[in-house]
């Protein structure tokens, strides 16, 4: 028996972990993925992973974290909604997280507008019916933020944290109602004073099994699901200079939807995502390699009500559809043809002045696979997002699909992030709690923090 089992070594779990170990709690972590230098996907297999199982980029120590972008949103609601979890402890949390990750190496400026800067921006959004969100970033480069994870997980071993790696959940061991510890999908069973389960995105259909299975309160979040976008850095330059991720929030007029730019990575390359019933399209920058892209995903938020709530079921309907559509392999259109009502080809996609950073596509048409509603969003909501930045809606500009992102089931918790079921805490993405590192990792320090508090 530990104190604490903590399923999942992304951001959410190493977090965790780190507060618990600070209080000298025995604490054991679980991941089913593997340890950094096992994790395959060095730069150049980047998004060819399709034979991983479980992917490297997904699974392991420090999670989609460690092979992600390493793009730190320092702002308390972007990347999940920290007000409503931690109230006024919010901005505390993140500066916490952004103090860990720098301890642990994380160099980078810190990236923010300049008054100035920001007002143009806001202008800009404003006259053309968007809103320019600015916030505080920190770019750990996705060929650093390995290294960063590894003197993370170095100081947790330190600290007494042990690792059991390429060991994968199967079920949580319950009795009277209170969480015991956990069922390995070997049968092993697992015992433990808390449980916290941080399984991220590529565990959130297990997470929705469990809710079902035990009755852990839980509600459907939204869904954003949209199209990876593509453009010559040159036309991005004037606003990612100012913000190297800007946040564009649009409503569409036909539809009254809201449409935002999320994630981009100047310079950077899209990658493919492996889950285990569809692929979908992401994107990463490094801090040593550029291509002459930017890339952004562009999202439309959906939430649905009765009969149909679940929003995971219904994007991964959506994902599934374009994943055959594209067999196996993300779709990429000129949005030139998508106006024209036409699918690319490989020969339309090879004379695009623009050239695709991801190869392993299928030219095709993303209105085959993507609801007319969503299809009519984007359309809009890249005409408003042109207006403030030229070029952006031009025939050669590339868009992937499919781009989602799911936060479905977002798991009902108190403030230590404890859920209904005693012993068992929440945290990150697959809790439907965060969307991002930073997000993510505060939610690691709550249900740490609230995990003390019950051992205490
Ligand atoms: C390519 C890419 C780029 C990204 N870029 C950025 C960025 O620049 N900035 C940003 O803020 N966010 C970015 N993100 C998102 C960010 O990585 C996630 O929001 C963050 O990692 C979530 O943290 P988490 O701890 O909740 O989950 P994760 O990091 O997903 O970690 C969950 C862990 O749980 C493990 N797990 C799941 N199921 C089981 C199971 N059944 N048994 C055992 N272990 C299991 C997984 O193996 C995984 O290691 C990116 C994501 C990707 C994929």
């Amino acid at each position: 028996m530990v104190d604490a089992i903590i399923v999942g070594a992304g951001p959410a779990g190493l977090f965790a972990a780190l507060e618990l170990a600070k209080s000298r709690f025995d604490v054991l972590v679980i991941d089913q993925g593997k340890d950094i230098p096992e994790r395959i996907c060095s730069m150049k297999q980047r998004g060819h992973c399709l034979h991983c199982q479980p992917c490297h980029i997904m699974c392991g120590v420090g999670g989609a974290g460690t092979f992600s972008d390493g793009l730190l949103n320092l702002h308390p609601t972007i990347g999940g909604d920290l007000e409503r979890l931690a109230g006024g402890q919010a901005c505390e949390l993140v500066e916490e997280v952004d103090a860990a990750f720098r301890r642990y190496g994380a160099s980078g400026e810190l990236q923010e507008p300049t008054a100035l800067d920001e007002e143009m921006l806001r202008h800009k959004a404003a006259a053309a019916g968007a809103r320019f969100i600015p916030i505080k970033q920190r770019h750990m480069g996705s060929d650093k933020t390995p290294q960063i994870i590894a003197s993370f997980k170095k100081d947790l071993e330190n600290r007494g944290v042990r690792f059991l790696l390429g060991a994968t959940l199967g079920d949580l061991l319950v009795e009277n109602c209170r969480v015991r510890g956990v069922v390995l999908t070997d049968g092993t069973a697992m015992e433990a004073r808390c449980t916290l389960l941080a399984l991220g995105r590529v565990g959130a259909s297990l997470v929705g099994q469990l809710i079902d299975k035990w009755g852990i309160s839980a509600r459907y979040g939204p869904l954003d699901v949209g199209v990876r976008v593509e453009v010559p850095s040159v036309i991005m330059d004037p606003v990612t200079r100012i913000n190297r991720d800007p946040k564009f929030h649009i409503v569409t007029h036909r539809y009254d939807d809201f449409v935002r730019t999320f994630c981009t990575n100047p310079g950077g390359f899209v990658v493919k995502e492996e889950y285990p019933d569809f692929i979908a399209t992401n994107g990463h920058s490094l801090i040593e390699e550029k291509t002459e892209n930017t890339n952004f995903a562009f999202l439309v938020r959906l939430a649905l009500t009765r009969p149909l709530e679940n929003t995971t079921a219904y994007g991964m309907s959506i994902a599934r559809l374009v994943t055959t559509l594209g067999g196996r392999k993300p779709v990429l259109q000129r949005l030139g043809d998508l106006h024209s009502g036409r699918r690319s080809t490989e020969q339309r996609i090879a004379r695009n002045a623009v050239r695709n950073t991801l190869k392993d596509i299928t030219p095709g048409d993303i209105s085959m696979g993507l609801p007319h509603r969503i299809v009519m969003d984007l359309i809009e909501g890249l005409e408003i997002l042109n207006r403030i930045i030229p070029g952006v809606n031009a025939d050669s500009t590339l868009i992937y699909a499919p781009e989602i992102k799911f936060y479905a089931r977002e798991i009902g918790v108190d403030e230590g992030l404890g859920t209904n079921l005693r012993g068992l805490y929440a945290a990150g993405d697959g809790a439907g709690l965060s969307r991002g590192i930073v997000t993510a990792a505060a939610t690691g320090l709550l249900a740490g923090r609230g995990m003390v508090r019950d051992m205490a």
